[in-house]
């Protein structure tokens, strides 16, 4: 490894050109808190890294603030008579959270974490029967979905290791490809119940052909439900016209409402008032208006809020309100647009510093198939000690996953060119050439 002056890496993307693009498309960075840089020339932080953890809202301290104050001058009081009554806070978010997963209001509604929001999902969505038993996830799979697959074939009484079906992708590639998944499904999709993939992969940033797979499962008569922790907030979806079964995300990561935020779940409507359909229950399950009747027997709403179990934490939703406003005010088209002319940017740029380097972006090429992130994999090094170098040369901060690879999200609401650019600079200064 050795250390080389930029201006010699990057004859053709020079800083001032970052400067330039991003005065011409600004994005919406004022509005955030950027962590000061550990290192390096500049006094912020590059910020690549909102795929694990998105930054915070300037607006949030407040709404947190103003519940906090409720509870301080009402007390129980506060369930009605607050500003914004806890009784029904979480319907504050339905709006929202739907207009941003496409789907409408009855079939969403934010609770819980992802995770827990999976195995709930599972008790409703994951009926093994006869020789229809397995379950399909990628081989890539985010490890809590992989642990949650698991153990809910052990429930079930199911053996893990032949229940559970990981995808992978072609020898010598990548990234999966629609047309084997939905092969797969066409010839073995008789023995599968459930398919369960994430809609953009945690590790390769690859965009999954959801509507596509969508139909092939549900044509083969499994059921068909995504984990959308990478792209609730960075790819556009349509999940009610797509005809997904169920979805859940998580808020923490493009959604910037704070680590362990509350998830977001999907059922589609057709699923709505089932009563055959098993579902835990709590007195959140129960329709609101008949709620403190206190009756011995729930009588759930045909909407998503029969899946609600707990009253949810207040001081957990206000961030997500206001993560959901700033949604709603850009615009995911608007977003989604700036997102592809700043990924394409950061690629045109990787492109010239993996060239000559033992580097190689393992994300799918066509911005159709991909959200923000770029995944890039080492030819030799480790991806923890790079990021490390990285944050504390040069004040980038990206995200490594073991052993080889390190992810980079530009992320449109408040990344910027000139981010992408000390990436490639950063990278340049730090990976030594081939040979
Ligand atoms: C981030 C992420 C999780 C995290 O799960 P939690 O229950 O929120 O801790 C799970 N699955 C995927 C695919 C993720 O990207």
């Amino acid at each position: 490894m050795r250390t080389r002056k930029s201006e010699t890496e990057l004859p053709r993307f020079g800083e001032a050109e970052a400067l330039r693009l991003d005065a011409a498309d600004p994005g919406h960075r004022h509005l955030f808190h950027v962590p000061p840089a550990d290192g390096g020339r500049h006094p912020e932080s590059a910020y690549l890294a909102g795929n694990s953890l998105g930054l915070q809202p300037r607006a949030t301290r407040d709404e947190l603030l103003a519940d906090l104050d409720a509870w301080g001058r009402l007390g129980v009081e506060g369930h009605l008579e607050a500003e914004r009554p806890w009784l029904p806070y979480h319907e504050l978010l339905t709006a929202p959270a739907a207009r941003l997963v496409g789907a409408l209001p009855t079939e969403t509604v934010v609770m819980n974490s992802l995770t827990v929001n999976l195995h709930l999902l599972m008790v409703s969505f994951y009926r093994p029967t006869g020789t229809r038993t397995r379950i399909v996830i990628e081989d890539s799979a985010f490890p809590s979905d992989s642990y949650a697959v698991r153990s809910q074939a052990r429930f079930h009484g199911l053996d893990p290791d032949t229940t559970v079906v990981r995808l992978t992708p072609r020898p010598g590639e990548d990234t999966l490809r629609t047309e084997d998944v939905t092969a797969f499904l066409a010839a073995e999709g008789d023995t599968v119940a459930l398919v369960m993939l994430g809609g953009v992969n945690y590790l390769t940033g690859e965009l999954m052909d959801i509507p596509a797979i969508t139909a092939a499962g549900r044509a083969a008569g499994a059921v068909v439900g995504w984990d959308l922790a990478h792209a609730a907030g960075n790819v556009p979806l349509s999940l009610h016209e797509w005809d997904v079964d169920f979805a859940a995300w998580c808020s923490y990561k493009y959604l910037n409402s704070g680590p362990g935020a509350l998830g977001g779940v999907f059922v589609h409507e057709r699923h709505h008032g089932e009563p055959d359909l098993p579902r835990f229950e709590g007195w959140w399950s129960t329709a609101a208006a008949t709620r403190f009747e206190m009756t011995p027997v729930s009588r759930p709403p045909s909407t998503v809020e029969a899946w609600q179990i707990s009253n949810p934490p207040i001081f957990s939703m206000g961030p997500v309100r206001t993560s959901l406003e700033l949604f709603d005010s850009v615009g995911m088209p608007a977003l989604r647009d700036r997102s592809l002319r700043l990924t394409g940017y950061l690629e045109r740029l990787l492109d010239e510093v993996t060239a000559d380097r033992p580097l190689t972006v393992i994300t799918p090429r066509d911005p159709g198939r991909r959200g923000c992130q770029l995944s890039v994999r080492l030819g030799e090094g480790s991806a923890r000690e790079l990021t490390k170098r990285l944050r504390y040369e040069h004040g980038v901060i990206a995200d490594a996953r073991e052993p080889d690879v390190v992810r980079f999200a530009p992320v449109p609401l408040y990344s910027t060119y000139h981010d992408c650019w000390r990436v490639a600079d950063a990278l340049a200064a730090t990976v030594g050439r081939a040979g």
